[in-house]
């Protein structure tokens, strides 16, 4: 069996990953990580699907534990939706990227958010709120997982003109078992609020708590999966040639970065890796961890709003978990992009090759090299309608998916929420 400790308490005690999941955050305020990482297993070098080789990628990290032989069903069940790779080229340019955002709520965050759903509804014991901050999509994807799942409430705090007006009617637009808060503050603020509510006595919140926030492990281990798919499914078409593949990331809270580079440090008994290549951090102005790569330390700093509002982050959660494993900077690059590049980079894809991308999108292709092609893959985190106030007015109309429509036609609305731990207790047990 695998064992889960807390960053702040390595030598345990250890957790079964159905308790990881449970908890969320450890009452010790650290974040849960695997005590070891477990051996990757080489039938994933065999398999061709996204969803087998997330199976076989995911389950040492399940061995042994209650979970276990539900695995396949919670895979199945939480990625029906593929993470495509798609090529655009024109005007001489050839860009890659790794489409994640064709799960219901049009951001990467469905595949973490599912999955984790699927997981904690196959262990629930009691009524359970689900209590979440969001930068603009975590709050939907998590609220879109967990809709009308009998057992479950959802709790979203959003900072209130601080998301796209998609993004707020999104969030705004669930009803029945979930409420959303929109909190006169920052995505830091929410996410302190959060956890001064997890650290709180069971009595003065009322309700059994859970995570969904991306320092949930059950959001971050399956995150690892459309690395090892699309570095895996490049591999076989380079002609038996070893060929590793480099991804840049759009990157706030690190969740999704840190997911990759947890693929990238699995071994098999024999040595053998995922063939992921250089990881690329791409931050929008808020750059702590730009910093951070730069001269291994960094202080958390206010939060800058900017247009990829979603990575709008001074504080970066899983930064904890990233020092937990590496004492030196990682292995990796990272690289902060500005509102004007994210403007202009939108522009740029745009007229070169007619493919409109989201603002978070933007800054990882603004981050790579630009002299010749860049080899490597784009993570395109969110769908560009998401943030039609910024792309429409660069690349005219951009056409809505289904799931994405259907919530910007119901009616939405957040009640507001001072942005202190006190009133968010007083909101949870009212
Ligand atoms: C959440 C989000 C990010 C940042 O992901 P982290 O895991 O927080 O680093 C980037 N792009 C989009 C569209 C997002 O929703």
């Amino acid at each position: 069996m695998i064992a889960f400790v807390s960053t702040r308490a390595p030598d345990g005690p250890p957790l079964a990953l159905s308790a990881a999941l449970a908890q969320g955050l450890a009452p010790d305020g650290g974040l849960y990580v695997p005590q070891e990482f477990p051996r990757l297993d080489p039938g994933i070098f065999e398999e061709t699907s996204l969803v087998g080789r997330a199976v076989r990628l995911l389950a040492p990290f399940f061995a042994g534990d209650r979970l276990e032989a539900e695995l396949p069903a919670i895979v199945a069940a939480a990625f029906p939706f593929g993470a495509p790779l798609r090529t655009v080229s024109g005007a001489g340019r050839t860009y890659r990227f790794l489409e994640l955002f064709h799960g219901p709520t049009a951001a990467f965050k469905d595949f973490g958010a599912r999955f984790l759903a699927e997981c904690l509804s196959r262990n629930l014991e009691e009524e359970t709120t689900i209590l979440v901050a969001t930068s603009g999509d975590t709050g939907a994807a998590v609220a879109g997982a967990f809709h009308g799942r009998p057992g479950f409430r959802v709790v979203i705090l959003y900072p209130d003109g601080r998301v796209s007006p998609r993004q707020a009617h999104q969030l705004g637009a669930f009803g029945g078992n979930v409420e959303t808060f929109r909190v006169a503050g920052t995505f830091d603020d929410c996410q302190a609020m959060v956890k001064a509510a997890f650290q709180a006595p069971r009595a003065r919140t009322g309700r059994k708590l859970a995570s969904a926030n991306s320092i949930s492990l059950g959001r971050l281990l399956p995150q690892m999966t459309y690395y090892a798919d699309a570095a895996l499914s490049r591999a076989a078409l380079a002609d038996g040639q070893a060929r590793e593949t480099s991804f840049v990331i759009p990157t706030g809270n690190l969740g999704n970065a840190f997911a990759a580079w947890m693929a990238r440090a699995l071994s098999t008994a024999n040595g053998r890796r995922l063939p992921i290549g250089g990881l690329t951090l791409a931050t929008n102005a808020n750059r702590m961890l730009v910093d951070y790569v730069a001269t291994g330390e960094a202080a958390p700093a206010a939060t800058i709003a900017t247009l990829a509002n979603a990575m709008d982050v001074g504080a970066p959660s899983n930064l904890e978990r990233l020092r937990h494993f590496a004492s030196d900077r990682a292995g990796i690059a990272a690289v902060s992009v500005n509102d004007a590049t994210i403007a202009k980079t939108i522009a740029r894809v745009f007229q070169e090759t007619g493919y409109a991308i989201c603002p978070h999108t933007a800054c990882a292709v603004a981050a790579a090299p630009r002299d010749g092609d860049f080899d490597g893959v784009f993570v395109a985190t969110a769908h560009p309608a998401k943030f039609d106030t910024i792309v429409t007015p660069i690349c005219g109309p951009i056409a809505v998916p289904p799931g994405l429509a259907e919530l910007l036609a119901r009616d939405a609305s957040a009640e507001p929420l001072a942005a202190t731990p006190e009133a968010l207790l007083d909101a949870l047990r009212g």
